[in-house]
């Protein structure tokens, strides 16, 4: 771990598995509450200077991306053994997580002048909060953590942040490698079980919760930081629908659909989580999605032809196998898939369920994984309907001949981003996050570094 700028041993270790074999790969640390107590308190330690000096500070983010760009051939590796990405996506992440880094070290935030006139001067001024709590889940492991590093620290925040324990290696080092890059207790890295999180959500020392991971744990976050009324930003699941309207090209649309449900094998909180499809377009629709899931390269992250990895642990696995089934008991059809694979690993077979609608679990629910299920429509306004009948709101999209058409029923849905024509296009300076139990607050963008922020009014009178 990284504690103050230095490395931290610790008593005790746990197992970290490579799910393409499921055997135990490394051994991470297991952080001690006497632990977690120095790193918060290194932390607070940190920013009483780190929050004064603003061109330091972008300087050293600068330097942060640079490094992560350049360790990214080394640490992908790990990451693909811990996680079961391929090697290239594992690579992607460090360079995006670099450019998250530079985007916010030039982002420019003007203060405010809202009164300037013969009674006074009045400005908004944005305030850091004191010591984040970053915590985050295991599918984006560097690339999410570097959402709240690159915000939280540019506006003048210190950090400890916990990856997940299915996938603690890659942020550690990391930590590791920024150790000479940020002065000592400005950027913390810790790693424990689930319980780790817990201390850290309801720890006296940070004034803010910043977490990804799921709606359950979301919701325990949010209570254990409310007796201290830290801030929390809470980016959490999503059951993202697409609706294909009546004019589409079904094998065009399919082939992108096709890739914005299973990228990371289907394990990202915005993917496409049902489809919606016309009537009249939905056998060839369902067709051309199967042939993709049928054609896709499912293997180890190492090997260098493989496009889909394994699911990346054994809950979700579990999970994504007892979804599918359910689906398929119910009368859904496996058009391609529908089972877990022969292999000592967790992979599961690309599945495109068909004949099924909502009502069924795997409709109604976040199957976080490689199966997608396709619903026929009759009636648009009764598709948009089922499309927001849900408590998540992460994100959506609509694919049409006619994007103007297409943005008038994307407006209609009920997230935090709609798309057309597209989906899971995610950038630094486009804010993210959900509506309804999807989330509160957004990160990236401006308005991701001001929820590291709290307003302050400047008011100089000149009477
Ligand atoms: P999870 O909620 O199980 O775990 C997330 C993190 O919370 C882990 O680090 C875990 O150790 C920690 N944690 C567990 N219990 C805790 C507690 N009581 N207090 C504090 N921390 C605790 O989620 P996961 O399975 O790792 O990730 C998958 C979920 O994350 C999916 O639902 C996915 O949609 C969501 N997700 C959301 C976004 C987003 O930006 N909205 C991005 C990626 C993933």
């Amino acid at each position: 771990m990284t504690i103050d700028g230095q490395a931290a041993p610790t008593a005790a270790t746990f197992d970290v598995l490579n799910p393409a074999t499921s055997e135990v790969y490394a051994q991470a640390p297991e952080c001690s509450k006497e632990q977690l107590d120095a790193a918060m308190e290194s932390a607070a330690k940190a920013y009483r200077d780190w929050k004064s000096d603003e061109s330091f500070r972008r300087d050293a983010l600068r330097q942060a991306a640079g490094v992560l760009m350049n360790a990214s051939a080394e640490l992908a590796p790990i990451l693909t053994s811990e996680q079961g990405k391929p090697i290239p996506e594992a690579t992607i992440e460090f360079f995006a997580a670099g450019m998250w880094l530079q985007y916010y070290a030039d982002l420019e935030v003007p203060r405010e002048v809202i009164q300037d006139d013969d009674a006074a001067f009045v400005e908004v001024v944005r305030k850091p909060l004191g010591v984040v709590a970053a915590i985050t889940p295991w599918n984006f492991p560097v690339v999410l953590a570097s959402w709240k590093i690159a915000p939280a620290l540019m506006a003048g925040n210190t950090m400890v942040l916990k990856p997940s324990p299915f996938t603690p290696l890659s942020t550690l080092k990391v930590g590791e490698l920024l150790r000479d890059v940020l002065p000592p207790g400005v950027f913390n890295v810790v790693s424990g079980g689930d319980e780790l999180g817990a201390w850290m959500s309801s720890h006296p020392v940070p004034r803010k919760i910043s977490f990804t991971g799921s709606v359950a744990t979301g919701k325990k976050v949010a209570a254990s930081a409310a007796p201290d009324l830290k801030r929390v930003t809470l980016e959490l699941g999503g059951n993202d629908p697409a609706i294909l309207l009546d004019d589409i090209d079904p094998a065009d649309v399919a082939d992108k659909v096709y890739r914005q449900a299973f990228a990371n094998n289907g394990q990202v909180c915005s993917a496409i989580k049902r489809v919606y499809v016309p009537e009249a377009k939905y056998d060839e629709v369902v067709d051309a999605l199967a042939s993709h899931a049928k054609a896709a390269k499912v293997g180890n992250g190492m090997d260098a032809d493989t496009q889909l990895g394994p699911i990346n642990n054994r809950p979700q696995f579990e999970r994504v196998s007892e979804l599918v089934a359910d689906a398929i008991k119910g009368g859904a059809r496996a058009v391609t898939g529908g089972k877990a694979m022969d292999s000592p690993g967790y992979f599961f077979e690309p599945t495109i369920l068909a004949d099924i609608t909502d009502g069924t679990r795997i409709v109604d629910e976040e199957q976080f994984g490689p199966a997608l299920p396709v619903i026929p429509y009759r009636d648009l306004d009764d598709a948009v309907e089922r499309a927001n009948a849900t408590h998540f709101g992460l994100s959506g999209s609509v694919w049409s001949g006619d994007p103007e058409r297409a943005a008038e029923v994307a407006e209609r849905l009920e997230c935090g981003t709609a798309w057309v024509n597209t989906h899971l296009a995610l950038a630094p300076h486009q804010p993210f996050g959900g509506a309804k139990w999807s989330g509160i607050g957004v990160e990236n963008g401006p308005w991701g570094l001001y929820g590291f922020t709290e307003l302050q009014v400047l008011h100089r009178s000149k009477q």
